[in-house]
């Protein structure tokens, strides 16, 4: 993690996502955007975690790539490296949806959206991402 925010100086610094290989980082209190040396292959083992995580969901490279900011190439070599295999799945399928944390309070006081569905919750820099799944209704 970086000192400081170069803007404000403050420490309050959370991870938001990885441009071109950077990763960047959003300052809590100015809300400034920032970005750190090249990480080159070192990428955080935190995204690969989350991109073979949403991957065994059945998402596919590319919508993957939207949410980390990590190429779909790079995600398919993560993909081979663990050898990977998603398991048939027919009677499940998969969807998400980004929030910010007063849309993801709104969204689950509502017993109907959380009802009979599975739910992951995972947190990507300020926002959060809400894995949910649901048998096929015949
Ligand atoms: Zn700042």
């Amino acid at each position: 993690m970086p000192n400081s925010c170069p803007k404000c100086q403050n420490q309050n610094v959370v991870k938001s996502g990885i441009i071109k290989n950077r990763q960047r980082f959003l300052c809590k209190d100015c809300n400034y955007y920032f970005t750190v040396k090249k990480l080159g292959k070192q990428i955080d083992d935190y995204f690969v975690t989350k991109a073979l995580q949403l991957y065994l969901e059945g998402l596919s490279y590319r919508e993957i790539e939207r949410i980390l900011g990590v190429s779909h190439v790079t995600i398919s070599s993560w993909i081979k490296k663990y050898n990977l295999k998603r398991p048939p799945r027919s009677e499940f399928h998969s969807s998400y949806k980004v929030f910010k944390q007063s849309e993801l309070i709104e969204f689950m006081q509502k017993e109907e959206n959380i009802k009979g569905s599975g739910l992951i919750i995972t947190e990507f820099g300020d926002k959060y991402m809400m894995i949910r799944w649901e048998r096929f209704r015949k």
